[in-house]
């Protein structure tokens, strides 16, 4: 499959197309396998501060179904989640495996990085020579690593982790790397937006990032842009309360100022998403969430309301 044709299949969604990127992805990731020498892709990856929840939205992956992600697209060296070993053999493993496969491998972090008091509110591994934090191990990692990628808006912008007052100084994993990390933010991550980042770096290398380091065939579009409640913010028709079905930006919806594709590749083996059983979008993939979300459902300022509706026709040429 050519790079243009895979863009075009993510983009399939957003031109009203049925058929879906899950739909063809492992077929396309087996083509290129079988053309080419290049085996499955190797992948650490570290949880660190969060709730785990990204881990859990990767197990919902479908089609590629999980083991088929295991068994056809990436080899899984290190994972406190997925791998059977524990203890000594477990830290064995993780460090034994990027030294091997130095700069030939992906590093992926799930969580934020706690930094003050030198990290100690984290620490991935205790040994009888002391312990490692995770700053430590994402800094040494991070070095060897081909590719970083940060799953979920905690590893990505700090999240719910550095949420106010953040006593453990917790950040993105950017900030504490001097490379590019590439950001797949969300609370939590769309599956599709995890395992299209690996189908890409597998068939093409490094995707093209917006300005937050996110990958652009996932980010582009502002929710609102492609919302199905548009017509109804269009003619200044919004809900009286939760549950009316007209547009939610009276009810505090972060649409207009969140990136994401929610509306039409949705979640739940993409049949739904939070706008649609009629709960406000609250910008779970920004920067700044959730401070610059908080309190949920409360209505943006009204200078915001006016500039989203100023730049509305400029945004859906
Ligand atoms: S404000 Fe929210 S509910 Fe209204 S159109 Fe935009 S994204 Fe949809």
């Amino acid at each position: 499959m050519e790079h243009i044709e895979f863009l075009q299949l993510c983009e399939q969604y957003r031109l009203g197309n049925n058929s879906n990127l899950a739909e063809k992805l492992l077929p396309a990731v087996r083509t290129f396998f079988s053309k080419s020498k290049q085996g499955k892709l190797p992948v650490i990856w570290l949880e660190t501060s969060d709730s785990g929840d990204n881990n859990i939205a990767f197990m919902n992956t479908t089609y590629p179904y999980l083991q088929q992600v295991f068994t056809d697209m990436i080899d899984l060296l290190y994972s406190n989640t997925f791998m059977a070993a524990q203890g000594a053999d477990a830290v064995q493993q993780l460090f034994s495996s990027a030294k091997a496969l130095k700069g030939r491998f992906v590093l992926v972090v799930e969580g934020a990085i706690p930094t003050n008091d030198g990290g100690i509110y984290n620490v991935i591994v205790r040994t009888k020579k002391g312990d490692i934090t995770a700053l430590q191990a994402v800094q040494e990692l991070g070095e060897l690593a081909q590719y970083v990628v940060a799953i979920g808006t905690c590893a990505s912008f700090g999240g719910a982790s550095s949420a106010k007052p953040n006593i453990t100084g917790s950040v993105g994993v950017s900030s504490v790397l001097n490379r590019e990390v590439i950001n797949v933010s969300g609370c939590p991550v769309n599956p599709d937006w995890f395992v299209g980042t690996l189908a890409h770096l597998i068939m093409y290398g490094r995707p093209e990032l917006d300005e937050l380091g996110r990958p652009k065939i996932f980010y582009e579009f502002t929710v609102h842009k492609h919302c199905q409640r548009r017509s109804y913010f269009d003619k200044e028709d919004f809900a009286a309360k939760l549950g009316d079905r007209e547009c939610m930006f009276s009810q505090g919806c972060a649409g207009p100022k969140t990136n994401s594709d929610c509306p039409y590749r949705q979640w739940i083996n993409h049949v739904s998403w939070p706008v649609k059983v009629n709960t406000p979008c609250i910008g779970c993939t920004n920067k700044d969430f959730p401070d610059g979300s908080s309190p949920f459902f409360t209505p943006l300022p009204e200078k915001e309301k006016h500039a989203v509706q100023s730049d509305k026709k400029g945004e859906r040429k």
